[in-house]
C-alpha cells in the first residue's frame, strides 16, 4: 500500500514536470528549459562547487585580457609608507595619472558628466581661512583638493573605465588591511563613508545567513547598547534585529551577558573599536574568543578609531585587541575622512576573505542596458573622493600619523586630566583615544546646563543621554586651545553652581524631556517629524 501511494506520488511529481516543462517551453522556448536544468543540476551535491570553479577560471581570464589591454601590471600589495611621499612627487604622479586615465576626451558616452572641459584645469585657492580654522597642515589639505578636483568628474561605477581609480581603491584597502594587521587573504571595498561600510557588513551577514542558515526566519545580532546607531539603520533598511547588550559603570559590556543574548536565531556579533559614546574599546578579544566558539562572524566598527588607534598603541599608550589579530574577527570598518584626514566621503570596509566579500556585490544579468554589477549602495562613485583618500594615506606615511597621534593625544591627555581636577566634573569611564566623555557627580552642577552655559559661548560640546554627559572628540584644531577651554569649563561650573536649579534651554531641555518619557517611540516619531520640518522651504 505504501509502495503504490509512493509510486502514485512519483507519478503525480513526474507529471507534473512534464507540464511545467511543457509550458515553459511553450513561454520560454529552449532557454525556459536550460534554466530548469540547471536548477534541478544545481540541487545535485557538488554541482554547485563545480559551477563555482568553472565560474572562477572564466572570470580571471576575462580580467587577465581586459587589464592586459590596459597594460596594467603593478602590483596590488601596497603598504602605508613609512614617510609620507613628498608632495611634489606626488602633484606630479597626479599630473601624469590625469593624463594616464582612458578614453580619451569626445570619445566617452557614459560615466563623466561636465558642462566644460575648463573644470578639468586645476585651481590654486586661497585656503589658509580654512586651514587655520581646521588645524590641519594646510598643505596636506591643499593636495587633497588638488587630487579631489584632478578626479572629480571620474566614476568608479564601472572598475574597468577608470584603471587609476581602482588602482587608488585597491592600494587604500592594501594599506589599510596592513594597518589592521590584515594576512594576503584581506578583501574589501572603498565606500561613501562609516554608514556606508557599516551597511555593506550588515548586508553580508544577512545574506549569509540566507543562503547558510535558511532556518532563521528572523536574524538577529547582539551588540552593546553602544553600537552606532548606523547598524540600528542595516537592521531597520535589512530586516533583522539588534539585541542590545548594557555596559556596565566602565562602559564595558559583561562578557557573560553578551555571550548569554545569542540565540538560535544570531547570525552575527558586533563590537566597537571604540565606541563613539565614550571612547571605550569593548573587550573584543573575548567576543572573538565566543565568535570561534559559536561559529559566528564578528564585525568590528572601527569608523571612529581604525585610522587613530594603530598609532596610539605604537605611541605605548595601552590598546585591547581588536582587529585581524584576532581569530574571530571577520570585518572591519574604518573611515579615512575622519582620523584618515580625507575629505568627507570616504571609509574603509574589510573582510577577512573574498568569500564574505561576495555577499556584499550586487549583479543584475536582465537589464535592456547591459550586464550591470555593483560593490556597494552607491551607483555612481565619484573619483575625486577616491584620489582625495589615497593621496592623504600617501602624503602622510606611518610617520605623519604618528606625529598627528601623539599631538592629539597629549592634547586630549591635558584636557582629561585639567576636567578630572575641576571639583564636580569628571571623565566618564578609561577612553582610550582621542575623545571622552564628561560628567558631573554634584547634584548642584547639571551637566547639561554647563553644556547650555558653553553653548552661549560659543563651545559646541555634543549632549548625550544615559548617563546624561558631554561629548568631545580631539580633533587638530583643539591642540592650541586646551587652556581656553578648560577656562570656559571651569567658568561655566562656577556659575552653574553659583545659581543653583538653572533650569535646562534649548537641547538641554529637550534631552531632559527624552530622558523622562519611557516610550521611545513616541520620541521616534518626534524625530521623523523634525526632520520633515527641518527639511521644509
Ligand atoms: C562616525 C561613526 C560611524 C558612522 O560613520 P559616518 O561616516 O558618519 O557614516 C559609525 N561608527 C562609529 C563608531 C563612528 O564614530
Amino acid at each position: 500500500m505504501l509502495c503504490y501511494c509512493v509510486s502514485l506520488l512519483e507519478h503525480f511529481v513526474f507529471t507534473i514536470f512534464i507540464v511545467a516543462v511543457g509550458h515553459v517551453w511553450h513561454k520560454e522556448g529552449l532557454d525556459g528549459i536550460l534554466r530548469i536544468l540547471i536548477n534541478l543540476l544545481k540541487t545535485l551535491p557538488g554541482f554547485e562547487y563545480i559551477i563555482q570553479q568553472v565560474l572562477s577560471s572564466e572570470v580571471k581570464s576575462f580580467t587577465k585580457q581586459m587589464k592586459g589591454s590596459e597594460g596594467e601590471g603593478r602590483p596590488v600589495k601596497v603598504k602605508l609608507p613609512e614617510k609620507g611621499i613628498p608632495r611634489d612627487q606626488l602633484l606630479t604622479e597626479m599630473e601624469k595619472l590625469k593624463g594616464e586615465q582612458k578614453p580619451k576626451k569626445g570619445k566617452l558616452f557614459a560615466y563623466i558628466f561636465t558642462k566644460d572641459d575648463e573644470t578639468f584645469r586645476l585651481q590654486q585657492k586661497a585656503y589658509d581661512l580654512f586651514t587655520e580654522k581646521t588645524g590641519m597642515n594646510p598643505e596636506h589639505d591643499q593636495l587633497i583638493r588638488l587630487f579631489y578636483e584632478a578626479f572629480m568628474h571620474e566614476n568608479a561605477l564601472n572598475p574597468l573605465m577608470f584603471p587609476n581609480l581602482r588602482r587608488f581603491e585597491n592600494e587604500i584597502i592594501s594599506m589599510t588591511s596592513e594597518m589592521m594587521h590584515g594576512d594576503h587573504d584581506v578583501v574589501g571595498s572603498l565606500t561613501s563613508g562609516g554608514t556606508e561600510s557599516i551597511l555593506m557588513a550588515m548586508k553580508v551577514y544577512r545574506d549569509r545567513a540566507r543562503k547558510l542558515w535558511p532556518r532563521i526566519k528572523h536574524p538577529q545580532m547582539v551588540a552593546p547598547i553602544t553600537i552606532h546607531p548606523a547598524h540600528e539603520k542595516a537592521a531597520h533598511y535589512f530586516g533583522f534585529e539588534i539585541i542590545h547588550v548594557p555596559v556596565g559603570n566602565d562602559f564595558i559590556p559583561d562578557v557573560d551577558d553578551y555571550e548569554r543574548a545569542i540565540t538560535p536565531n544570531t547570525i552575527a556579533l558586533l563590537a566597537s573599536a571604540p565606541q563613539y559614546c565614550h571612547g571605550i574599546v569593548d573587550p573584543i578579544e573575548e567576543i572573538s574568543d565566543i565568535a570561534i566558539k559559536k561559529g559566528l562572524p564578528l564585525h568590528v566598527d572601527s569608523c571612529f578609531g581604525g585610522f587613530m588607534l594603530p598609532w596610539v598603541e605604537k605611541l605605548g599608550y595601552p590598546v585591547p585587541k581588536y582587529d585581524f589579530r584576532l581569530p574571530g574577527v571577520t570585518s572591519i570598518s574604518a573611515d579615512v575622512h575622519k582620523y584618515g584626514y580625507s575629505s568627507k566621503g570616504a571609509s574603509v570596509i574589510l573582510y577577512r576573505n573574498s568569500e564574505l566579500r561576495k555577499y556584499q556585490i550586487f549583479a543584475y544579468s536582465r537589464w535592456p542596458g547591459g550586464l550591470f554589477g555593483s560593490p556597494s549602495m552607491a551607483g555612481s562613485r565619484p573619483g575625486g573622493l577616491i584620489a582625495s583618500a589615497w593621496v592623504a594615506l600617501m602624503s602622510l606615511g606611518v610617520s605623519g600619523y604618528m606625529e598627528m597621534a601623539k599631538k592629539l593625544m597629549d592634547t586630549t591627555n591635558k584636557l582629561k586630566d585639567g576636567i578630572n581636577r575641576i571639583e564636580s566634573l569628571h571623565i566618564l569611564g578609561k577612553p582610550h583615544m582621542t575623545s571622552f566623555a564628561i560628567g558631573s557627580h554634584d547634584p548642584d552642577v547639571d551637566i547639561m546646563v554647563v553644556g547650555d552655559v558653553m553653548e552661549r559661548g560659543g563651545w559646541r560640546v555634543e549632549r548625550q543621554l544615559s548617563p546624561e554627559s558631554l561629548h568631545c572628540t580631539i580633533l587638530p584644531s583643539h591642540i592650541a586651545v586646551v587652556e581656553e577651554l578648560l577656562q570656559a569649563l571651569k567658568t561655566a561650573v562656577m556659575e552653574v553652581k553659583s545659581q543653583k536649579g538653572q533650569v535646562r534651554s534649548g537641547s538641554s531641555a529637550m534631552y531632559g524631556m527624552v530622558a523622562k518619557i519611557p516610550e521611545k517611540t513616541i520620541i521616534d516619531d518626534f524625530i521623523v517629524e523634525f526632520f520633515n520640518e527641518v527639511y521644509k522651504m
